[in-house]
């Protein structure tokens, strides 16, 4: 059997570390803070309201750039927590996921041989996703131990060809927020050298210190910005996969001419429940990141006392952790004893990065009820000896 030559080029990046250690922490029946996703249902608010869409019979096709409802409440969202004026009919695309979302737009804005800034450590999708354009990946490492935007080092990368920036703040797997001031630099290099910025803000809501800051919200950004997000991460839904991009005219377009042939419709019921959640009132956003707070505080005092070496996240639902006060000099050796011998599944941060620098780091997540961090952080307190 033959395989087109974008296979073996996808085939490179080997199948998800995600997957493999859900896999693994099932077989060895660990407790599971690698792959993120909760542990805890979503809202019943949010539940009710797409058994009542499914009951109510909104069971054929959406229109193919999104249900209007779930177009505006994407639009009204953004009005509401940044400021931004969108036209949903034109600018806000349904996606199935963030991740499709990404795809599209990558897919729709680079053509072959162009370049696209990565900065590192990245989420595992940008990499494939610039491949399948046929497109050249230019990857920025962030800057030192607390992985900060160096702006001249993207400027350094930009050549000719460069086309778009991904950035994702929150960044997942770091848990940086980036600052207004690393935005800005961002935003002034995509301004200078005409750049398309395609932004992963999936985790907009999930963030304990400074507010995010949308990118497209800085001078210049708006029309060329291609904003992403999903209701997975704010809705602890990952599993309904109803996610949305956000861009000028002329791009939502090239995005949707992808989009129509590789998802065209999202699924009716849960666009429909996604709508009545994002018009969820103040407090549920601000339960969903009391809550978290407290669950990092949580696991990132009890891995510190255990000896990790750890920075709390300014955002996300992941906290890293340095393995090399524990005796360990390597994240993937140290994620596969700890899942077999200790039963607690985390991801190594070598699998979001090109080099081997950030290869002392591994990632847990803490989208866990208390009694699942509790349980955890029992097991490896047995590192402790
Ligand atoms: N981007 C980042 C940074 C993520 O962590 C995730 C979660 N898997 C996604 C995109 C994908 O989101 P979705 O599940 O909506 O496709
Ligand atoms: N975003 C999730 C994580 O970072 C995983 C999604 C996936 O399995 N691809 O853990």
């Amino acid at each position: 059997m033959r395989h087109s030559p974008l296979t073996s080029r996808l085939s490179g990046f080997g199948t998800s570390v995600f997957a493999e250690m859900t896999a693994l922490a099932t077989r060895h029946g660990a407790v599971n803070l690698g792959q993120g996703y909760p542990d805890f249902d979503g809202p019943a608010f949010v539940k009710r309201a797409a058994a009542a869409a499914v009951r109510a019979g909104h069971n054929q096709y959406a229109p193919m750039p999104g249900l209007p409802a779930l177009q505006q409440a994407v639009a009204d969202h953004q009005g509401r927590f940044y400021g931004l004026g969108h036209e949903p009919a034109e600018e806000v695309t349904v996606h199935a996921g963030a991740t499709e979302a990404l795809c599209a737009a990558l897919a729709a804005l680079l053509d072959p041989g162009d370049e696209a800034v990565v900065l590192e450590p990245f989420y595992d999708a940008y990499l494939p996703g610039i491949a399948l354009a046929q497109a050249t990946p230019r990857v920025v490492p962030l800057a030192g131990p607390d992985l900060r935007l160096d702006a001249s080092a993207l400027e350094s990368a930009v050549t000719p060809k460069t086309r778009l920036l991904v950035l994702n703040s929150p960044l997942n797997p770091a848990g940086r927020v980036f600052s207004r001031e690393e935005l800005a630099a961002a935003a002034e290099v995509c301004v200078r050298h005409d750049l398309v910025a395609v932004t992963d803000e999936v985790y907009e809501h999930v963030v304990f210190e400074e507010a995010h800051v949308p990118l497209a919200t800085l001078p210049g950004m708006r029309e060329r910005t291609v904003t992403i997000s999903s209701a997975g991460k704010t809705f602890g839904l990952t599993g309904w996969k109803v996610g949305w991009s956000v861009a000028p005219p002329p791009l939502a377009a090239a995005i949707r001419a992808v989009h129509q042939f590789v998802t065209f419709a999202v699924a009716t019921p849960f666009q429909h429940a996604a709508a009545a959640a994002l018009a969820a009132p103040d407090r549920y956003y601000a339960r969903l990141r009391s809550d978290y707070r407290a669950r990092r505080d949580r696991l990132c005092e009890g891995l510190a006392e255990i000896g990790f070496g750890v920075r709390p996240p300014e955002g996300t639902y992941f906290a890293l952790a340095d393995v090399r006060p524990l005796g360990h000099g390597d994240g993937e050796a140290f994620c596969r004893t700890l899942v077999e011998r200790v039963g607690v599944a985390a991801i190594p941060v070598s699998a979001f990065t090109t080099d081997g620098r950030l290869r002392h780091l591994v990632r847990f997540a803490f989208c866990k009820d208390d009694a699942t961090l509790e349980e955890a952080l029992r097991r490896l307190r047995r590192l402790k000896g």
